[in-house]
This record gives structure tokens, sequence and C-alpha cells, in this order.
């Protein structure tokens, strides 16, 4: 038995099976042979023996005959299945491992279960592993993506943003003047536009040179952030000239800022970057009021445009105020 079964174990279930099952039908049927012939046919006298001509008789030679081998078939048929399905979980496996020669089991010493067995570890193995590599790779992509949002919102605050001076661009502050002069038509709010230009600065650029012009674009957009708060939008419009929008605030207070911003510019000590400058830096300042001094953003611009060349043909170094420059005009026509 000991040889049997180790000689079984070194072939394929396919065989098992098949010796199994012979090995089944045919002890019963030994079983049944034997006892007719030593217990039961001497027992009956020859003359009502059965004979192979009976049809009852014949009729159990085809029972023991047939069953067997229909029997046969459907083990056949199961054994093929049991190897097909093998097959078919290797073939998985090589797709989920990415090669071939891996998955092969050994020939000659395991059978199809051992096999399947053995796939089927293989292939959990194989999964764990890429599950883990889907883990990092997500971890990964998590990563990324917190640094593009990062990279995102940085770009976005660089577009902007004026590359010297720090303060808005152009294009921004046109969009946001049109945005608050929407609001404030919608709420019947005011508010102010400051148009603010550095007197003489072609001179101070030739005096001095480019890069200290250049710093005191810095210094200046610097002293108008320092006065300005949170809420309010300070733009660089264009060279030397400056935007500033006050939101919410009446002709009085914008004009008291005003004041301020050029009292602090005309005060300030500017330097070239390293060293002070002898020469005094100054601004003018036109000031409008939203909604009365232009009922939209362009006219507004219009009117803080006029008022700081008011301010420019006064002498510089002064705030103007378009409603004061209008009732002037008034008053002379
Ligand atoms: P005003 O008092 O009438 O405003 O005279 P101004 O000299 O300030 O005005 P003008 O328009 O004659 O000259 C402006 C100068 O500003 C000319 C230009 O070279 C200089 N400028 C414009 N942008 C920059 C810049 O980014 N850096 C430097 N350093 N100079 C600039
Ligand atoms: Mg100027
Ligand atoms: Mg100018």
């Amino acid at each position: 038995m000991k040889g049997l079964s180790l000689s079984l174990s070194a072939r394929g279930v396919y065989y098992q099976v098949l010796v199994a099952y012979s090995l089944m039908s045919l002890l019963p049927i030994l079983i049944v042979l034997y006892l007719s012939f030593y217990y039961i046919l001497p027992t009956i006298p020859v003359e009502d023996r059965f004979t192979l001509t009976d049809p009852v008789v014949q009729a159990m030679v085809w029972t023991v005959i047939l069953f067997p081998l229909f029997g046969l078939s459907m083990v056949v048929h199961l054994a093929k299945r049991i190897e097909k399905l093998a097959n078919a979980i290797r073939e998985m496996e090589k797709q989920v491992q990415g090669t071939v020669e891996k998955s092969k089991a050994s020939p000659g010493s395991q059978d199809e279960i051992e096999e399947l067995a053995k796939q089927f570890f293989e292939m959990r193995a194989a999964i764990g592993k890429q599950i883990e590599q889907l883990g990092d790779f997500q971890s990964r992509l998590d990563d990324s993506n917190i640094k593009l949002v990062e990279a995102n919102k940085q770009l976005k605050e660089l577009s902007i943003r004026d590359g010297l001076t720090g303060v808005f661009n152009r294009r921004y502050f046109d969009g946001r003047l049109e945005e608050e002069a929407q609001r404030a038509s919608r709420y019947s709010r005011n508010f102010a536009l400051e148009m603010i230009d550095i007197d003489h600065f072609k001179k101070l650029n030739d005096t001095y040179g480019h890069g200290c012009g250049d710093e005191v674009l810095k210094q200046v957009a610097e002293i108008m952030k320092q006065n300005t708060r949170e809420t309010d939008i300070v733009c660089r419009y264009g060279g030397e000239e400056f935007c500033i929008v006050l939101i919410e605030l009446d002709e009085k207070r914008a004009y008291h800022h005003a004041e301020r911003v050029r009292e602090a510019v005309s005060s300030f000590i500017f330097s070239n970057g390293q060293t002070p400058l002898s020469e005094k830096v100054t601004v003018s300042v036109g000031l409008a009021m939203f909604p009365q001094d232009g009922r939209d953003h362009r006219q507004l611009v219009e009117s803080a445009d006029s008022a700081l060349y008011a301010a420019k043909s006064g002498g510089r170094n002064q705030v103007k105020c378009f409603s004061e420059m209008q009732s002037a005009n008034r008053a002379s026509s």
C-alpha cells in the first residue's frame, strides 16, 4: 500500500482519481461474485441455476459493464476540468506577476491539487505585493497632488503680482476695479481711487542709475502697503505710477489717506540699496470718488488721472481731488 500511495502521489490527480474509482467499482463486484460462487450458487440446484442466456443475468451483466463505464467518463471529465482550472490560474498568475518562469510547477513532483494550491499561494503573494506597490504609488500621488496644489497657488499669486514691487499688477487691478464698481453700485456704496505718480523719476534714474530707480520703486510700494488696510488694493499701474483703491471710504478720509502717503514718501530717506540718497523723492496724487466722479471704472480712472495731472501742474508733491477741480472749473466759468 505504501508503494502504491507513493507512486500515486507522484502522478497527477487525474490518474489518482481514475485508480480510486476503479478500486471502488471493482471491490463491490468482487464481493458479489465471491458471495455468489461460494455461498449462493451451491444452495441452488444445478437445473435451477441462471444461465448467461437468461435475460435477468444479461441485464445484470450489462449493468455491471455500463454503470462503471458511465462513471468512468464522468470522472475523466471532472479530472480534465480540475486540470483546466489549474492552467487558468497559472495563466492568471503569469499576468499578475508578468513572468512565465516563476509560476511553473516542478514537473513530476506535484499533482494538480498541489499545483493548484501552490498557484493560489503564489498568486496571493503577487497580489499582496502589487497592493503594497499600489499603496506606495498612491501615497506618492498624494504628495505630488499636494505639491501641485501649492505650486498652482504660487503660480496664481505670481500671475497677479508685479515682479519688481510685489504689489498687484495692472491686469489684476483692472479686473478688481471693475468688480468693485459693480459691487458698490449694487449696494449703493462709495469707494475712492488714488493715482500716485513719482515726481521727476526720470531725473532720479538719470542721476543714480536704473538700478537705484528700481530700489526707489520698491521702497515707495512698501510705504503704500504700510499705510493701507489689508482690504484695500495697492497696484503698480505702470512705470512709476501706482493706484490704490480704498474700499468704503468717504472723500474726506480718502483725502487724509492720500495726504498720509504723500507725507510718508516725502519724509522717507530713500537709498539705492546700500547708501541713502541725498535727493528727496516725492509723489503727486490724483483722487476720484465712486460714484460721484465716475459712474463706472473707466470714467473713474479718467477722473483720477485728470486730478493727478492737476496735481502735477499745481507744482507736484501734492494731492488733488477731482471734485475740487470741478468746483474750481465751475467757479471760473
Ligand atoms: P513727472 O514728475 O512728470 O512724472 O516726471 P517723470 O520723470 O517722473 O515722468 P516721465 O514719464 O518723464 O518718466 C518716467 C520714467 O520712469 C521714465 C522711465 O524710464 C522710468 N521707468 C519706468 N519704469 C521703470 C522701472 O521699472 N524702473 C526704473 N528704474 N525706471 C522706470
Ligand atoms: Mg513721474
Ligand atoms: Mg508717470
